[in-house]
């Protein structure tokens, strides 16, 4: 039996941010990666980064690796009914970097990390058991080899399908998702906006550009069920065809496709708890894998592999106890609930409801509340703090006064 502080289950964003962070505090880390190859990464993912977890991505030492490699600073402009949303000029900026940069980068980092020990190609299979609380994993290795590795926790970061929670029989809670989600990239895209990500809100479908470091643009469409059977029949025709005449859409004239077109038709929302059981604790999606459409998981996993590494530090090192750093994580990831209540509802495809009217039309009409939403979409601050009476009466007061005909030009495209 081997012997690790803490073995996390799967090296991609959750588990090598959280690796990354307890081994630079002194812990033994065992990562444990069921893909082999250095340059394995994430493919169904369309690179957006909230600007919410830059702070962490700067903390891991990973910023000006990735910017080293072209990742974009990125800023989001949303179209909708009311006209555009654009963000504010002194907004914290996130990243757009394609999952094929952006995971080797991590996943190495991680391995190089005194103190991390990265175990590629080997898969948990087993859960090891003692006095009712999860104390360790079997992991196989691709010849077969098992290993048995005793820690004082687990961590699943294992992604949507967590193994880990699985053999922990941990309940998960579905919700629909009402829309699917096909991309492909591109080389040679224009667009009028320069390197800025864009949104359009077409009720119900959904259309994404995010260019992307090497100069690649990925181009998304997240339709709602009904316009599904375009997609099925022609994939890359209705993905081209969901961005014809859209406001300062992409100029595709000299577009190469270099990817395929790829996606997924049903994608429900799955949500665990973030302590299920004694000596387990479940990060990035394997937690909560939401809606792709307002591209938090990846934000989420990051911070999520931060709150846990900062709440079981000083336990696992002696200094504490270990049950109360996981109740503090488990508070931290209660902050995101709001979000992902809201996002729940939206994935639902059905007509805007009373508050996205309201925020919107204030956002397209008003910089401030446009910064507002910003700070709120980019989950830099909290549901009650988006939606406070302040908040609300503000985003009211812009629309009475855009009745009233005397609103200010302010958030007018330049
Ligand atoms: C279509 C689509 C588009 C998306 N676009 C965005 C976006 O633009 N922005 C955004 O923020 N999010 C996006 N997401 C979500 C994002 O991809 C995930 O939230 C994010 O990758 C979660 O990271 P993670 O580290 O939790 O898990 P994952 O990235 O899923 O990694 C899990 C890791 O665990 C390993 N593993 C699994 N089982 C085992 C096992 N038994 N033993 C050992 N290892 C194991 C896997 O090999 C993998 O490396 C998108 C998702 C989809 C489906």
């Amino acid at each position: 039996m081997e012997q690790y502080d803490v073995a996390i289950v799967g090296a991609s964003i959750a588990g090598s941010t959280a690796a990354i962070l307890m081994g630079r505090a002194g812990l033994r880390v065992a990562l444990i990666e069921r893909r082999t190859k250095p340059d394995a990464y994430k493919v169904l993912c369309t690179h957006y980064i909230q600007s919410s977890a830059t702070p962490t991505i700067r903390r891991l030492g990973l910023a000006e690796h990735i910017e080293a490699e072209g990742a974009i600073q990125n800023e989001p402009e949303m179209w909708c009914r009311w006209g555009w949303i654009l963000p504010p000029g002194d907004r914290p900026h996130g990243y757009n970097v394609r999952r094929q940069t952006l995971d080797p980068i991590l996943r190495n980092l991680a391995a190089q990390t005194p103190g991390v020990e990265l175990r590629p190609g080997e898969r948990v299979t087993e859960l090891i058991e003692s006095d009712g609380a999860i104390a360790g994993v079997v992991a196989k290795s691709p010849a077969g080899n098992e290993r048995s590795i005793e820690t004082r926790l687990v961590v699943g970061a294992d992604g949507r399908r967590s193994t880990v929670a699985r053999l922990a029989g941990v309940r998960e809670k579905t919700a629909p998702n009402d829309r699917a989600a096909y991309f492909a990239h591109y080389t040679g895209v224009s667009s009028a906006s320069g390197t800025r990500s864009q949104i359009w809100l077409l009720e119900p479908d959904v259309a994404f550009m995010h260019p992307n470091d090497g100069g690649i643009t990925l181009l998304a469409a997240m339709p709602a069920q009904a316009s599904l059977a375009a997609f099925k029949e022609d994939s890359e025709a209705a993905l081209l065809n969901q961005f014809d005449g859209l406001p300062r859409g992409p100029d595709m004239t000299h577009a190469q496709r270099v990817t395929s077109v790829i996606g997924t038709v049903d994608y429900p929302i799955i949500e665990r708890p973030a302590i299920p059981r004694s000596g387990l604790a479940l990060a990035g999606d394997a937690k909560l894998s939401t809606d792709p459409l307002w591209g938090v998981g990846c934000g989420w996993a990051f911070q999520m592999g931060e709150w846990l590494a900062d709440a079981v530090v000083p336990a696992l090192s002696g200094h504490g106890d270990l049950s109360a750093g996981l109740r503090r994580y488990s508070r931290c990831c209660r902050a995101i609930r709001g979000h992902q209540a809201l996002i729940a509802g939206f994935a639902r495809a059905r007509p805007y409801n009373l508050f996205e009217r309201l925020t919107f039309s204030a956002a397209a009409r008003d910089e401030a509340f446009a910064a507002h939403l910003d700070a709120f979409g980019s989950r830099r601050i909290p549901v009650r703090q988006f939606l406070s009476p302040v908040a609300l009466t503000h985003a009211a007061w812009v629309n009475l006064r855009h009745m009233l005909g005397n609103g200010r030009s302010a958030n007018k495209r330049p």
